[in-house]
């Protein structure tokens, strides 16, 4: 679809969150593609072997897989990982923090606790646990990044959105402030994306009644998280990206030659 350099992403290490399905699959994909060595996590066994499978066929690097479920992330697991990809790696150079889950849409006095508490673990307290984790391996590289995936109804509040909603606020914030404390500590380059309407299952199942066919492509993504993945990014610390706006402007920057 894009023709964009396709060595972008040699000799980095990316952890990519929500690996088997959607967003986070493309990406790992198209990392893969452009030359990463992948590390997939996610819950579903059967879909991360199917991601590794595309990616040992498109003949890229032998991707890994790490199962694990998010919901019950604790510190110790993710020090156990941190100390897998030390051991296998020696540094981590890209977190895309995708994963989430949508729990149901309806008012807040409704809302169930054991839900919220799933979403709110799901979609940020993992988020924190890993990137508290994996900090230490992010700065060992020299072009560190944490790309966090927003949503616009982390932005403006919409009703019956609930959790949901509400880890994504959170998300803004924990971005900001982390993208504060490495401003003059370490070569970690912190950004978020705002995917917009993408066609994917969560897409699906927020809108049932919607013509997928006027949603778009996860593929019209991937030159913006290409671009964040990779070297030309390094001035974008602390910046928020919308999925929906200039793919042509991030393809540009990273194509390569005809
Ligand atoms: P998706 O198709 O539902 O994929 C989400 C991925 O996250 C799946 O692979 C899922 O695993 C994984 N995941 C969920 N809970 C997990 C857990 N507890 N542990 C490990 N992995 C878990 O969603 P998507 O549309 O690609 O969304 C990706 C990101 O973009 C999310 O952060 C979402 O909030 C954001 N976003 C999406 C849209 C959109 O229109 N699609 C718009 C705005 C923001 P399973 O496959 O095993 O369930």
């Amino acid at each position: 679809m894009f023709n964009l350099r396709k060595d972008i992403l040699a000799n980095r290490v990316i952890l990519v969150t929500g690996a088997g399905d959607g967003i986070g699959k493309e990406a790992a994909v198209s990392f893969a593609e452009h030359g990463a060595q992948v590390i997939l996590l996610g819950r579903t066994i059967k879909k991360l072997e199917k991601v590794y499978d595309q990616i040992c066929q498109i003949g890229a690097q032998e991707p890994a897989i790490v199962q694990l479920d998010l919901e019950t992330l604790d510190e110790a697991t993710s020090e156990q990982l941190k100390e897998t990809i030390q051991d296998n790696y020696g540094k981590l150079d890209v977190l895309l923090h995708n994963a989430a889950i949508l729990g149901t849409r309806v008012p807040l006095e409704n809302y169930d606790s054991k839900e919220w508490a799933s979403v709110i673990q799901t979609n940020l307290t993992s988020v924190f646990v890993l990137t508290k984790a994996l900090l230490p391996l992010l700065k060992k590289s020299v072009d560190g990044r944490i790309i966090f995936t927003n949503s616009s109804v982390g932005k403006t509040p919409r009703a019956y959105w609930g959790a949901y909603s509400v880890s994504k606020f959170a998300l803004t914030g924990f971005a900001k402030i982390l993208s504060e404390e490495l401003e003059n500590t370490a070569k970690v380059v912190v950004t978020s994306v705002n995917p917009g309407a993408t066609r994917t299952s969560m897409r699906r199942s927020a809108y049932p009644g919607e013509d997928p066919r006027k949603i778009k492509n996860v593929k019209t993504l991937m030159p913006l998280y290409l671009y964040l993945a990779g070297p030309d990014s390094k001035h974008e610390h602390g910046k928020e990206f919308s999925g929906n706006q200039q793919t042509w402007d991030w393809a540009n920057r990273i194509k390569g030659p005809r």
